[in-house]
């Protein structure tokens, strides 16, 4: 992709972030954010992004280019757990800002969760047409921001006749932010913390590479349509969370305390089928994902994930 107008929020997180700073290269680049990550906005200023402040919870788009041709809006307000009018507002407020701003652009990509289906058991393989309903004991507030914000998408797809695409993420990971939900659990491993797993069984979950975020970015922009197109964005791989967490142990000699309980949090594993329709497969297999970023994120442990790739590699080919 080349040659564009970009408008990205969410740009300092996990996700957007890669995205930004590989489209910046060839196209011009916008983020807006809050920006209390000052490393990340002077990361993102060095690869050629421009970044503006906006905090979506308070501030109108006056002043802003409208001229974008593509749109990624990442950025969420997660919620306290207890506030839902607080994150309704401010995360369908801000999505409305956003798509009137920008309602002649190109395409419009909202980067919503699969955490707004309504919970079935774990092996359920989740659709797009599901019940939506969304539980997240965790922070109960999340799934309503993602609910409302979808729905504001949805509608102004159609009033503005703005192409627009709803992804739904499932697990992104990689060197970027937080690192995603595996390298929060590989922090609790390095802790000595016990990791809450189910009694029987395990979560499972897709697990997706931030590289195939930035690549498969671009794929989803060209997705977008009107009505709203909503799809199921995760890697191909089934992963199983205790698995990851073994697999963790056994790349970093850091021991992994299993505790085995009822109030573990819950993951998604999707049904494929739109995705792959419309943007085709993964590239980077969750094992070599996770070793990559681990040896990225966590310096002190690269000498002995090389070893243990090494010989597991050899292993493989003997
Ligand atoms: P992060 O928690 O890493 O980053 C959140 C981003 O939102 C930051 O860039 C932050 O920017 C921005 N933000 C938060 N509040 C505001 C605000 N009031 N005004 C403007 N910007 C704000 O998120 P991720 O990158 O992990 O997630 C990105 C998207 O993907 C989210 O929509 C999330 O719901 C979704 N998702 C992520 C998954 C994952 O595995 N990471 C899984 C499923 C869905 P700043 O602080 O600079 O304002």
């Amino acid at each position: 992709m080349h040659g564009k107008k970009i408008l990205i929020t969410g740009g300092t997180g996990q996700v957007a972030r890669p995205v930004a700073e590989a489209l910046a290269a060839e196209n011009e680049v916008w983020c807006l954010g809050r920006f209390g990550d000052r490393a990340a906005r002077t990361a993102l200023q060095e690869r050629g992004a421009r970044t503006v402040v906006w905090d979506m919870a308070t501030d109108d788009l006056a002043g802003l280019p409208r001229d974008f041709t593509h749109v990624l809006h990442s950025a969420v307000h997660r919620g306290d757990g207890r506030d839902f009018e607080e994150t309704a507002r401010v995360n369908a407020t801000g999505t409305a800002r956003l798509m009137t701003h920008c309602s002649t652009a190109e395409s419009f990509l909202y980067v919503s969760s699969g955490v707004v289906y309504d919970r079935a058991d774990g092996t359920h393989r989740y659709r797009e047409s599901d019940p939506l309903g969304g539980a997240a004991p965790w922070l109960p507030t999340y799934p309503i921001a993602k609910i409302t914000a979808e729905g504001v998408a949805r509608g102004l797809a159609e009033t503005l006749g703005l192409p627009t695409v709803i992804a739904r993420l499932n697990i992104a990971y990689g060197p970027y932010g937080h690192g995603g939900v595996p390298m929060i659990l590989f922090n609790e491993m390095r802790r000595r913390q016990p990791c809450a797993v189910p009694r029987q069984g395990q979560n499972h979950c897709n697990l997706l590479h931030t590289d195939d975020v930035v690549r498969q970015v671009p794929l989803l922009w060209d997705a977008a349509r009107v009505p709203a197109r909503v799809v199921n964005w995760g890697g191909d791989e089934e992963v199983g969370i205790t698995d990851l967490l073994e697999y963790m142990s056994a790349l970093t000699g850091v021991p992994v305390l299993l505790d085995r309980c009822d109030t573990s949090r819950e993951t998604a594993i999707f049904d494929h089928g739109v995705r792959r329709g419309l943007i085709g497969d993964c590239t980077v297999d969750w094992r070599t994902g996770i070793a990559r970023t681990l040896a990225e994120l966590f310096e002190e442990y690269r000498d002995r994930i090389d070893e243990y790739l090494g010989t597991h590699t050899a292993d493989a080919a003997g």
